[in-house]
């Protein structure tokens, strides 16, 4: 379905806007939030070069739903601290962003084929608000999140970022936030922790293949094969990467960002699609 097709199914509350550009973070662990760090700077800066979104939709790699693509309708989404044995001082962290009820049931519509549902009972996880906290520091633009479906193949998410491209030209902000590669069990700690073959392997294939539109390789589960699963002993991470990748155009310019792998496993790899 084209984007003007899909255009029709939103009612006019969201006015028609210069198209946004679509957004992946590599978040990380959540002491980004409190740190000053390579990447909260670079955040930061995102911030501040992004036009300003009439409201921000995020795919967090912490939202998973099985069969339904969930839509947070929440008019004042909870901060919620999904994570243990951290600093107190992120526990005491709240993202007060107001939600957008009114679009995040157009967004339901608009999954319709995706199995959308609408959902009281998500929030804002760290996904979202350790990144959101330095893009907008004075959380005033309405912020909403929409699940990762786990029981699909991911080529499903590709198709969720096309169905979901439409709000680009509504100044609504895409955000995906995940890792381009994560694997906690093999985690190194220090901050000289070198990374691993396949981290930098899957990593550097992945930049590859976005930046060739090369999309079905990445959701090509079998060609990808064991380094796949080395890069994502679980794929939550990796899915809002591939969202983001289809919600962008083939007209738009590919910029990438704190390109770093972190941790030994983690790749802290973002990335942004912008109108040409
Ligand atoms: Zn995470």
């Amino acid at each position: 379905m084209s984007i003007v097709q899909d255009l029709e199914k939103l009612r006019d509350g969201f006015k028609r806007t210069a198209r946004m550009p679509v957004v992946f973070l590599g978040h990380g662990s959540p002491t980004n939030a409190i740190e000053d760090t390579e990447f909260s700077r670079a955040w930061a800066g995102l911030g501040q070069s992004l036009p300003e979104p009439q409201a921000i939709l995020v795919v967090s790699a912490h939202w998973m739903s099985r069969g339904t693509t969930l839509v947070n309708l929440s008019a004042r989404p909870e901060t919620i601290h999904d994570f243990y044995g951290f600093p107190e001082a992120l526990y005491g962290l709240e993202y007060p962003a107001p939600g957008a009820p009114e679009l995040a049931r157009e967004v339901v519509t608009l999954l319709g084929s995706h199995h959308g549902e609408g959902s009281e009972e998500w929030g804002l996880d760290h996904g979202a608000w350790t990144v959101l906290r330095f893009l907008y520091p004075e959380a005033k633009v309405p912020v909403f999140q929409v699940s990762i479906d786990m029981s699909r193949g991911l080529d499903f998410q590709l198709e969720v970022g096309r169905a979901l491209a439409a709000l680009r030209d509504r100044g609504v902000l895409i955000l995906g936030s995940g890792n381009v590669v994560h694997n906690l069990r093999a985690v190194r700690w220090g901050a000289d922790a070198t990374p691993y073959d396949f981290a930098v392997e899957f990593d550097t294939l992945f930049a590859d293949r976005l930046g060739a539109r090369d999309f079905a390789a990445l959701a090509d589960r079998e060609g990808l094969g064991a380094l796949l699963k080395m890069a994502h002993p679980s794929v939550d991470h990796y899915l809002p990467a591939l969202t983001v990748a289809g919600a962008s155009e083939a007209s738009d310019a590919l910029t990438f960002m704190t390109d770093a792998i972190d941790l030994g496993s983690v790749s802290m790899r973002s990335f942004i699609f912008h109108p040409a």
